[in-house]
């Protein structure tokens, strides 16, 4: 068993400096994976870099213009929390190309499953702007591939960040082709995300939000996944479903406040690539997007990618790591995911 992973040293050129947000992410990714073994069942492939044409499926021209002539005049802060670097406009459209080209590894039936390891993430980037460490909103250009150039009628995005994917969210509020799918910790970064925002016109019930509380962990993401998010992929029906993997819910995070376990991440991946076999010949397409841990981030995603490419279960923590008990995470998360259910009830047959 193998999984193509579209990955590259480019993506560490794209350097803001002493940044949660930095090229040791990756670094601590690929040590990981050698650590696990889990190298040992990826074949690696460098990516492409997308064409403007690629980023204009989603992104304004003013925005695209935007970002070029900010790196390539030295960078800087773009925004806050948003920090571009001279190379960060060439790096991004490597990221973009890497999910492409992950994407069309699986579209065009050269492999099943697929991941594309890139940086800078993307999730945050809305058409018209970057934010949240994001420039180019990669996983929603490559649905945007697959539905205006490939002719797919329905792709499913299913974000698992720990924050919510509100570039994702706009690019396809008013879309029934793209049902967008996001876990998220609430209240946090960037304050969207609500469990009562649908989408809207013909997209209205195609953007289900999983708002979860503080504390949340295995126990509440696999109800989440079993009760909500499965059935309402059984309904959906996609011809590839895209994931938004960020490892920033993983319980060492410092940023984020949910207490996915190593194995928990794993136990995701196997629902993910189980609903992609019985629902789209198991097309399901991974992309890196935030996590902060270096730990967390590089083991969470060999339990991922070690589940992906079928060499075996989940991970368990790296030693000397103990993972969050189950029986502490609040009681107000299952009262969040009956508030969920009851909004989606509307929609979906949860
Ligand atoms: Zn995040």
């Amino acid at each position: 068993m193998s999984l193509l992973v579209i990955n590259d040293r480019a993506y560490l050129e794209h350097a803001p400096g002493n940044w949660p947000e930095g090229p040791h992410r990756l670094e601590a990714v690929w040590m990981a994976l050698a650590e696990t073994g889990v190298k040992e069942a990826l074949v690696f492939e460098p990516p492409e870099p997308a064409r403007e044409e690629d980023l204009a499926l989603v992104h304004t021209e003013r925005h695209i213009d935007r970002i070029r002539r900010f790196a390539r005049a030295g960078g800087g802060y773009l925004t806050l929390d948003t920090v571009v670097s001279a190379e960060s406009f060439d790096v991004a459209l490597l990221a973009v190309g890497g999910a492409l080209k992950a994407l069309e590894a699986v579209l065009s039936g050269r492999t099943v499953r697929s991941a594309a390891l890139v940086r800078p993430p993307g999730h945050h980037a809305t058409p018209e702007e970057g934010m949240g460490f994001c420039l180019f909103n990669n996983v929603a250009v490559a649905a945007a591939h697959a539905r205006k150039r490939r002719g797919l009628e329905r792709v499913m995005i299913i974000d698992w960040d720990l924050h919510h994917g509100n570039g994702t969210e706009a690019a396809f509020y008013a879309s029934p082709g793209v049902l967008f799918v996001s876990c998220h910790e609430s209240p946090a970064y960037p304050g969207t995300g609500w469990l009562t925002d649908t989408g809207e016109g013909e997209g209205e019930g195609y953007t289900v939000n999983l708002p979860l509380p503080p504390g949340s962990g295995d126990r509440t993401y696999r109800e989440a996944f079993e009760t909500v998010i499965a059935p309402v992929a059984r309904a959906y029906r996609p011809e590839v479903i895209l994931v938004s993997c960020g490892l920033d819910a993983h319980y060492l995070d410092p940023i984020g406040r949910l207490r996915l376990s190593t194995g928990g991440y794993g136990e995701l991946s196997a629902i993910v690539c189980g609903l992609a076999d019985e629902l789209c010949q198991g097309r399901v397409v991974f992309v890196l997007e935030g996590g902060y841990d270096v730990v967390g981030l590089g083991w969470g995603m060999a339990s991922i990618l070690n589940v992906a490419s079928g060499r075996g279960g989940p991970i368990p923590e790296p030693e000397g790591y103990d993972p969050p008990e189950p029986q502490d995470e609040p009681l107000s998360a299952s009262s969040r995911l009956d508030d969920i259910r009851s909004v989606q009830q509307e929609y979906w047959p949860v």
